[in-house]
């Protein structure tokens, strides 16, 4: 049941067209993913069809069990609501793929998995999120998609104004909200609905864009995006935004045939229009103005060779690409064109991942990490692989041990499913130890 002040306010923003909103929010879901450039293509035993904003997004006519899929486990493609992805005609649109872009409000990561994606080798993302428990899940997601070009943090929206002033060429703020874009998804937003957590909300939207405005370079872009129908958290914050931070609104180029309403700025995603969930997204360009670069500091961060740097190195398509940093046991890979502003910016952002997990130091010598099997940079030759049947991978992912193979060296193995790496196991002779992570295991099925 939707509430009845929702009801009024809804009638008062969209007259009469209001009720087909109320009967969209009452069909089931749309389920539509995203395909990692990972792999070339992916089938699943339902019909599906194209998200028209995005060349890798397919909606799915029904809704296959992912935890059953060992693809999904390994970051072959993000479950992610359809209309979200328009970000990347904004980022195709005004945001060139070299850039420092900070993600602000990230977890679980369906819009960091796509700018990662769209900035591939050039750029690189900051994606944050300031609720601890939801930043565990950030990381996950963003280790398997695999880019390596993603520094994850755990901080207040307040450091990146204060101590990263002009440092990003884009900034997201995917804002937490009063989700009625959500109604049909999650019963909680329903019920958590009122007129006062909605003003709630708007005043919280503005304390974290005026928080992170310094942090964003004059000329710069501002994507700002929440997951709700209503002006307050919307158009009216956006207005606000270009008068009192300084900043031009950009439009869009889109199709007509997408659905999309246009705001008073910015876009709306109504389901009753556009098949996905509810989404508003406004593009701004913060105002030119001369200004002091931020200043990149020289740091004392161990980077560069390690005693295993030879084999490490060996474990990587194009071992140039990337810098090497040593942490007491654990080697981190890091893109080595970025590799001066992620020093300066861990020395004071509380980091969570750091490009991909490389090594670690075990016994005397040093074992793969399991982010490596994970990045797209690995050099799957350099490893032993035993491809699984589907029982055994969906073994292997809930972390139970794997029969012995005869005929393969005692060490590391990469273990895949369908050719896809899903990670390592150590053949010991009379049975494969499961090295994948804990922590990520599938718990039921
Ligand atoms: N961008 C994410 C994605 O595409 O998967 C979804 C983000 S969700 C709409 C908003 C996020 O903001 C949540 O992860 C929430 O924990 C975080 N958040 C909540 N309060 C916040 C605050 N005061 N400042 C910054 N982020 C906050």
């Amino acid at each position: 049941m939707l509430p009845v002040d929702f009801i009024e306010s809804m009638h008062q923003q969209l007259g009469s067209e209001a009720e087909q909103l109320f009967r969209a929010l009452e069909k089931e879901p749309v389920t539509s993913i995203r395909l990692n450039d990972k792999i070339d293509s992916l089938t699943f035993d339902c019909d599906f069809s194209e998200v028209p904003w995005h060349f890798d997004g397919y909606y799915l006519d029904g809704r296959p069990q992912f935890t059953l899929d060992p693809l999904f486990h390994a970051g072959c493609y993000y479950v992610q609501e359809a209309s979200s992805m328009f970000l990347q005609q904004i980022l195709e649109q005004y945001v060139p793929q070299d850039s420092i872009v900070l993600d602000l409000c990230a977890a679980p990561g369906g819009k960091s998995t796509l700018i990662s994606q769209y900035l591939g080798g050039e750029g690189l993302l900051v994606s944050n999120e300031v609720v601890r428990q939801r930043v565990f899940i950030l990381s996950e997601n963003i280790q398997k998609w695999g880019n390596g070009n993603t520094v994850v943090t755990h901080n207040k929206p307040d450091i990146f104004g204060d101590k990263c002033r002009n440092l990003f060429d884009c900034v997201l703020v995917d804002a937490p909200c009063s989700g009625e874009g959500m109604f049909r998804k999650d019963a909680g937003a329903v019920a958590e609905w009122s007129r006062k957590n909605v003003q709630m909300c708007a005043e919280r939207q503005r304390s974290i864009l005026m928080d992170v405005w310094d942090a964003l370079k004059p000329g710069g872009v501002m994507i700002y995006s929440t997951c709700t129908f209503n002006t307050q958290e919307n158009e009216e914050n956006a207005q606000w935004l270009t008068e009192c931070l300084g900043a031009d609104v950009l439009t869009v180029d889109t199709e007509p045939d997408w659905g999309i309403t246009e705001g008073f700025p910015g876009y709306h995603f109504y389901p009753h229009k556009t098949r996905g969930e509810g989404l508003y997204i406004c593009a701004f360009r913060k105002h030119e103005e001369p200004f002091a670069p931020f200043r990149i500091k020289e740091t004392r961060q161990k980077t560069g060779k390690t005693e295993y740097d030879t084999e490490l190195r060996g474990w990587l398509k194009e071992p140039d690409l990337w810098a090497v940093r040593q942490s007491d046991r654990f080697m981190t890979a890091m893109s080595a064109r970025h590799k001066a502003l992620i020093d300066t910016l861990s020395s004071f952002l509380t980091c969570i991942s750091i490009g991909f997990g490389l090594g670690e130091v075990r016994g005397k010598g040093v074992a793969p990490q399991h982010s490596l099997s994970m990045a797209k940079a690995m050099k799957k030759e350099a490893f032993q692989s035993l491809e699984l049947p589907l029982e055994q991978a969906l073994a292997y992912l809930r972390s139970e041990a794997l029969p012995p193979v005869e005929g393969k060296p005692f060490a590391n193995m990469l273990v895949t499913y369908e050719g896809v790496p899903l990670g390592f196991v150590k053949n010991v002779g009379n049975r494969l130890n499961n090295l994948y992570p804990n922590e990520w295991r599938i718990r039921k099925l």
